[in-house]
């Protein structure tokens, strides 16, 4: 029962639009845009404890993610906690001369320089206080200051849980491009890599989930050639006398990493190394994190969100459109329109070129503009909302992405108009 419901979290973990959209398009086979007409497969599987699943594009498709899927297994019986004869479990064991194949000591190598980058907020060394906390068990308890303060300053024992994924992502986009492959996207459970663009043009979208309301995205990024990878707190937790422990913790306390952070998103050509540091820099939170990334811009780029709600996009992010490799929105200036209580439309306000409306039932108009949205007109009497509000994009000078915070609602009319990211 524990095991199914870690799973079903999981689950919901994944990001929400991207399996929608694998869903969609697996329903729909081959995939028509325009003339031209795109081979498809797409799989799901389970793997390293989730749900994975990868669309792929082209001639080769279903045989090379068949080959995906093979090797994604091989490496999870290679690194299972759970399995007695994996490497880890002989490493865990004490045998520290056991002969370990190339792929493990690669990735151990790999963990090592993360665990450097991050000056040990990183750290695979952490399996002791993770067990004692009962993650792998699901038999979740808090374990003592001594206890944690004992366990941390073992290290003897390996967990790869917070980087495994994203080097099998690695490994799959490898085996892909190898066989001719130029559009796809693999999801290992939350794990995301992008290949090329999507099979009728354009970039792939993937959605960061709003930690605080995770039926919803926050962010969308757009991705060409790249992995991201999330870390959450919301991800695996337990509740225990009315205070949440979640699963990401600070191998320097053995506590549950607490520095002010919902989630850390890593956008990376390598996805070992966005898998690695989203977890280590969830640990050192926002400050450090933006420090790390100043020191190295071209190997990353971050989506963090904190506990108050604040959104910060490294620059990489929202300079990607004009480079063409990475891109996203800007996702400050994303509008969302409500009617009844229902998004009838988004909008980017600074990709927003030439004005438009948007009907919200009989006699409402929104107008959206570059930069603005208001109400055009009311079904009203009043017309307050008509003449009063309007959403702008901030002038730079405050540290808020926008000036008019407050949402424009017109009441009668169940019309609500307001920024996705206010707090
Ligand atoms: P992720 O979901 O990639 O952030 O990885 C989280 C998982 O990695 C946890 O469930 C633990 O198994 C393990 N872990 C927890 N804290 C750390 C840490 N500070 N460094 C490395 N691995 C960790
Ligand atoms: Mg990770």
């Amino acid at each position: 029962m524990q095991l199914q419901l870690r799973h079903i979290r999981r689950l919901l973990s994944a990001p929400a639009l991207l399996l929608a959209a694998l869903l969609l398009a697996a329903l729909l086979g081959a995939v028509l845009f325009g003339c031209a007409s795109y081979r498809e497969y797409t799989s799901e599987f389970f793997a390293m404890d989730t749900v994975m699943s990868i669309a792929a594009y082209g001639e080769n498709a279903e045989s090379a993610a068949s080959e995906v899927e093979r090797r994604i297994y091989e490496l999870d019986a290679l690194w299972s906690i759970g399995n007695p004869s994996s490497d880890i479990s002989l490493l865990n064991s004490g045998r520290r001369d056991a002969e370990l194949n190339p792929e493990t000591d690669k990735i151990l190598r790999e963990a090592e320089r993360v665990r450097d980058m991050t000056d040990g907020a990183f750290d695979e060394r952490i399996f002791a206080a993770a067990e004692a906390w009962g993650f792998y068990s699901g038999e979740y308890r808090v374990p003592t200051q001594d206890e944690l303060r004992r366990l941390i300053s073992l290290r003897d024992k390996i967990d790869l849980g917070a980087i495994a994924k994203g080097y099998a992502s690695d490994e799959a986009a490898e085996l892909l491009r190898d066989a001719g492959i130029s559009s796809a996207i693999i999801n290992l459970g939350g794990n995301v890599y992008a290949i090329g663009g999507k099979p009728g043009g354009g970039d792939w979208t993937v959605g960061v989930r709003d930690p605080f309301n995770l039926s919803k995205n926050i962010v969308t990024l757009k991705l060409r050639d790249r992995a991201a990878v999330t870390s959450g707190g919301y991800e695996r937790y337990f509740e225990q006398d009315g205070a949440r422990y979640h699963h990401i913790l600070d191998p320097r306390t053995g506590y549950p990493a607490d520095a002010g952070l919902a989630s850390v998103t890593v956008v990376s050509e390598s996805g070992t190394l966005a898998d690695g540091l989203s977890t280590g820099l969830f640990v050192l939170g926002k400050e450090r994190a933006l420090e790390l990334w100043r020191e190295n811009r071209a190997l990353f780029d971050l989506v963090l969100i904190e506990n108050d709600g604040t959104v910060t996009i490294t620059e990489g992010i929202k300079k990607a459109g004009s480079s063409g490799r990475l891109t996203t929105v800007a996702a400050e200036s994303i509008i969302g329109i409500y009617k009844n209580g229902e998004r009838i439309h988004t909008a980017e306000l600074d990709a927003v070129s030439e004005p438009y409306d948007v009907k919200a039932g009989e006699g409402n108009i929104v107008r959206v503009a570059p930069g603005e949205v208001y109400m055009l007109s009311a079904d009203c009497r009043d017309q307050i909302c008509v003449h009063h509000a309007a959403l702008r994009r901030g002038n730079g000078e405050s540290n808020r992405p926008f000036d008019a915070e407050t949402p424009i609602v017109c009441l009668p009319n169940n019309v609500v108009v307001k920024w996705e990211l206010a707090p």
